[in-house]
Formats: C-alpha cells, structure tokens, sequence
C-alpha cells in the first residue's frame, strides 16, 4: 500500500470507525459466539500473494465484529469503562506513522521531551503536589506506564532495592542470594489483585491487612501488621493503598498510612487506577487528601480520562531510586546527553515504548481542563440517576456509597437470587455488567463506562434490571 492507496483506504476506516461509533446502540453489547467461533472464518495460512484492501474491510463485519464486546456501548457496565476518544485515536495513528522506539532520550527527543512535559501538565491538572513534578527541579518526575499493574510492579521493585540497600551487608547477601521474603509489603483485602500479583513477581510477602466498616485501610491496622511482623523478624518495606477499589469504588486512608509508613520506613505507593481521573474536578481532590506522603502515585487516563489504552500515568517523589533499580548501560544505549534527561528505559521494565504522550497532548489540547471535568462530572451525575432509581425500587438496596460512577446494589434476597438475576441480565445481551462479592454478600456492579452515556442508557439499563427482577422473584 502506497501513499493514495493509504488515503483512500484510511477515509474508508474513518467512515467505518464513525459509523461503528454513532450506531454502537444497535450492537448487541455482549458477542454471541462460543469459543474458536474464529478460526473457521479465516483461510489455514496467511496469503501467498496480497489480498485487497476491499477484502480486508469486508473481513471487518464478517470475521471481526461477531466477537467483539463492545466496550465503548453506553449499555456496557462492565468492570470499570475504558477510554475512547476521536483526538486520542487521531494521536495513536500519527504515533504508528512516526514509529520511534522512545527508549532514551536520543532514540527520539522528543517522544522524550513531550512526555515529561505531558506528565507534568497532567499531574498540575489533578493537583499532585509540585514534588511529583520534573518541573519542581526536585528528584520528582513522571512517567506513562502500560498499565497499573505495571506501576505497581515496578515501584515495588525500586521499593526493594531501596530496602535492601539500607540493610547493607545483609541486603547485599540477600540480594544475592534472592531470599527476599523476608521482606513484606502491606495493602487491604481490597486491593486488586494486581498487587499480590506483584508480591509474587518481586518475591516478596504478601500481608493483607484488614479495613474498616468503610472498607479503608487505616493506618491503625497498618501499624499493627507492621510491628507485629517486625517482631516475627520480617523485615516490612511497602504499602500499596488504593484510591477507588475494584469492588465497591472504596477509598484507603491515604494521610493515615502515608504517616505510618513514614514513620516505619515504608515506601508508600497509591494506586488510583480509575478513581484517580476524578481528580482533575477539585470537589473530588478529598479523595487523595494525604496524596503528598507518598512516594509514588499511579492513575490510569486510559481508564476514565478519554485517553485510549495504555495510558497509565505514573509519578515518583524521587525517580533515582526507579533509575536505580532498572539501571543497565551497555555501550549500544549510551548517548552523551545522559543525565540531563530522562532515559525512560531505566524507568519501565521493558526497553521498548511507544509515542504515547502524542495523545495524552491531543486529548489535553483538544478537551481542556473544562471539557474533562464536564466528563467525569455527566459519569458521576449518571451513575446517582442510577442509584436513584436503584432506590426507588423496594425490592433492591444500594450496598455501598456512590461516590463516584459506580453503583453496587443487590436485590433483598439471598445471593442465588441475585446471582440468577445477573445470569439473567447477561444472557439476555441487552446490558453487560459483572458480579463481585464481599464478606459472602454478593451484588452487581453498575459502572458508568462509556462516554456516549446519556439519561437514556442509564433509563434503559433499570428498566432491563427491573424486568430480569421481575422474573427471579416470582
Ligand atoms: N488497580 C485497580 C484499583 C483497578 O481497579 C484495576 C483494574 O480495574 C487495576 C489496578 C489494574 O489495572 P491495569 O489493567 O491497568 O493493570
């Protein structure tokens, strides 16, 4: 494919993606497939001369489509909601046309240079502390991550080569020798799975603490754990608490445990995966009260600030331990700029990375500080209608508070009921939302995802509850 060919062919997709878009409503939210639906569409082996590009497009609908979960349907309620947005797609195909590999600054300086800058515009714009920021002059700087899964991963990994370096001669043995788990890191019940996950990828231990009524962490709990496994001889050197948890969208006391892990050495990492993007409105900034004790923060825009995937925006207090952590020189890395500019690669785990600040800058510029809040803002008032409606409904309750575009809720029945309600809601495709489970209570979980939401998708939705409710408690 050659330069017209190409602006052909990409007006076509344009047309495809908008139309995809405008008429998702029409979609069936859930595919209808079982699995290896896929293979018998497609030919044994790649072709051996070229297809057309018509062939191609055609494909899409017939092949594609039929397996697609259409997360960006204003009737997905699934999980938390990914972000789409037309200046983000806009940025990931100049991104694909540039195809830089940014692993340090000279690989492309400005793939580089934009991402510090970005990483300080969005830290300004959510309110972080300046000692996050590059432009602080401070060790302080930001970072775009895959995922926060990621972040949390490699924060702990710069978390344990800080320990193990204050421990000196018995770090250095244990270094050597990988026993490592000894050391500790602490989070809640609550936290997503990710960051035992990363407890097993670091190999260290993990220890949940437990939460309040509220389901927090407090820093009281914290120091429990902390001095009781002091006592055992473990040595504790992390806390992940988490901004917006998974299940009920509940929120660590971040001052409290900022606080304890000062005062008992531990690095303190928060991961706001979702929750973080509401940040950017101030009548959410309470949330992350406490934010600037911590040593590292973490966000997804990919999740909720029309950034698409990956995006996730991670922010240290002080970078060299990260830097020091990942840091490996050989000579085909070198460039003599180094040292005055992040070299990414000593900041991630892999060496590659994409241009993504270009659609973090796109979707800043194109949407503003104004366009984002008014964003977050029609997600929380949608998800209160909901509640509301929830509410309005005597045979229903709303389990946890709706702070922001989540609603829990169950029926007042036992959990077979509420979970044949769910089979229910699900196999009839109209909706899509998932389940989750606390102290043996199970509920649904309504989120507000996609950005093409209106009143009317939220109507539509209870109404579907309602009916599917209809049916289970005859
Ligand atoms: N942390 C929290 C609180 C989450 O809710 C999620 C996903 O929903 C994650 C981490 C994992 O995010 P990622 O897929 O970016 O790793």
């Amino acid at each position: 494919m050659e330069g017209e060919e190409f602006r052909r062919a990409s007006q076509e997709m344009t047309d495809f993606i908008i139309n995809y878009l405008d008429n998702i409503r029409d979609r069936r939210v859930l595919p209808k497939v079982e699995p290896e639906y896929l293979r018998p569409l497609l030919p044994d082996a790649a072709p051996d001369t070229p297809d057309t590009w018509q062939d191609v497009m055609k494909d899409i609908e017939r092949v594609i489509m039929p397996g697609i979960t259409h997360w960006h349907s204003p009737q997905f309620h699934a999980y938390f909601p990914t972000a789409n947005s037309y200046p983000s797609i806009l940025a990931d195909m100049l991104s694909g046309a540039i195809g830089c590999i940014g692993f340090s600054w000279i690989a492309s300086p400005a793939c580089t240079e934009l991402e510090v800058v970005m990483m300080d515009w969005l830290g300004k714009l959510i309110g972080l502390p300046p000692v996050f920021l590059a432009s602080s002059d401070g060790p302080g700087g930001g970072v775009i991550q895959g995922t926060a899964s990621e972040a949390t991963l490699v924060a702990m990994l710069a978390a344990k080569v800080k320990i193990l370096d204050e421990m000196g001669e018995k770090g250095k043995e244990r270094k050597l020798e990988n026993k490592t788990h000894t050391l500790v890191a602490y989070f809640s019940e609550e936290a997503h799975s990710s960051v035992e996950r990363a407890c097993m990828l670091a190999s260290v231990t993990p220890r949940k603490v437990r939460v309040d009524g509220q389901h927090a962490l407090r820093g009281d709990a914290l120091r429990e754990a902390v001095q009781e496994d002091k006592k055992r001889g473990l040595v504790p050197f992390m806390v992940v608490s988490t901004m917006g948890t998974t299940g009920v969208c509940g929120f660590d006391n971040l001052r409290e445990i900022g606080e304890v892990a000062q005062e008992t050495g531990l690095w303190h990492h928060v991961d706001a995966a979702y929750a973080g993007a509401s940040l950017v409105c101030e009548e959410f900034r309470y949330l992350a009260d406490g934010v600037e004790l911590a040593d590292s923060f973490d966000f997804n825009p990919h999740k909720w600030l029309l950034i698409n995937f990956d995006c996730s925006a991670m922010w240290l207090r002080d970078a060299r331990y990260l830097v020091n952590a990942f840091s490996v020189d050989p000579l085909y890395l070198k460039h003599e700029y180094q040292g005055q500019i992040p070299d990414y690669r000593h900041w991630q785990i892999p060496l590659g990375r994409r241009f993504r600040s270009l659609k973090m800058w796109f979707v800043m510029r194109l949407f503003g500080r104004e366009g984002l809040q008014a964003h977050i803002r029609e997600q929380v008032s949608l998800a209160h209608q909901f509640e509301e409606l929830v509410k309005s409904d005597r045979r229903f309750k709303v389990t946890h508070p709706v702070t922001l575009g989540l609603v829990c809720f169950r029926l007042n029945a036992d959990n077979e009921v509420n979970e044949e309600l769910l089979k229910k809601i699900n196999a009839a495709g109209v909706i899509h939302m998932v389940p989750a489970k606390h102290q043996d209570m199970f509920y649904l979980r309504f989120a507000v995802c996609s950005r093409l939401t209106e009143e009317r998708d939220v109507v539509l939705a209870w109404r579907e509850v309602a009916k599917q409710a209809d049916t289970v408690m005859k």
